[in-house]
């Protein structure tokens, strides 16, 4: 009874760290908890959850968990390095509009940028690309692919003068000020992004 009693009082309680929540003789520590000379105390912050069943009190953490892209995940990414057969870009977006405050490193390989063949990566992106990508796996490094229609460059720099490119045809652009024009794997989106 008196332990109905206990549960009641600290069901859904909010707790700091270190603050008391019970003793062991009304429930004994589960998770997000600790004890601490027969004291059950809050370890991190959160709300208080007893288990009648299990005679144990858990804490829900009031942390936020950081949504991380997943497999399938269209993004956002910055070319950040690039190798004859890998690139390496900075994933900072997703298409569905979620921020990423410290960015996602993520690679493509050769053969993730189109069906017919790339000899290297200097072909179809350039430092600096924001590029659409992929996303491969569920987990850092991520991997990610560029080879659909909607994906690969949608906004990318003249790399002589620095300024915007227009699409000129399915795979080149043209500098706006300089007219220098650089071959990329294009998304049909180029131009055309809100990020
Ligand atoms: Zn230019």
């Amino acid at each position: 009874m008196i332990v109905i009693t206990r549960m009641k009082e600290i069901t859904n309680m909010k707790a700091t760290p270190g603050e008391a929540i019970c003793v062991i003789e009304e429930f004994l520590p589960g998770n997000w908890v600790y004890e601490d000379d027969g004291i059950v105390r809050a370890a991190v912050v959160g709300k208080v959850i007893p288990d009648l069943r299990l005679r144990t009190v858990n804490l829900k953490p009031h942390v936020k968990i950081p949504q991380l892209p997943t497999k399938g995940d269209v993004v956002y990414g910055i070319v950040t390095v690039l190798h004859d057969e890998l690139a390496i870009i900075k994933i900072f977006a997703s298409e569905s509009g979620r921020k990423y405050i410290n960015p996602f490193t993520g690679t493509i390989h050769i053969t993730q940028v189109q069906e017919s063949y790339v000899k290297n990566f200097y072909e179809v992106l350039a430092v600096g690309d924001i590029i659409k990508a992929k996303v491969l796996n569920n987990s850092t490094p991520y991997s990610a692919a560029i080879k659909e229609q909607k994906l690969g460059v949608v906004m990318a720099y003249c790399t002589i003068c620095g300024s915007p490119m227009r699409k000129h045809q399915s795979d080149t652009l043209k500098c706006s000020k300089c007219g220098n024009v650089e071959k990329r794997k294009l998304s049909v989106n180029y131009g055309n992004i809100k990020i």
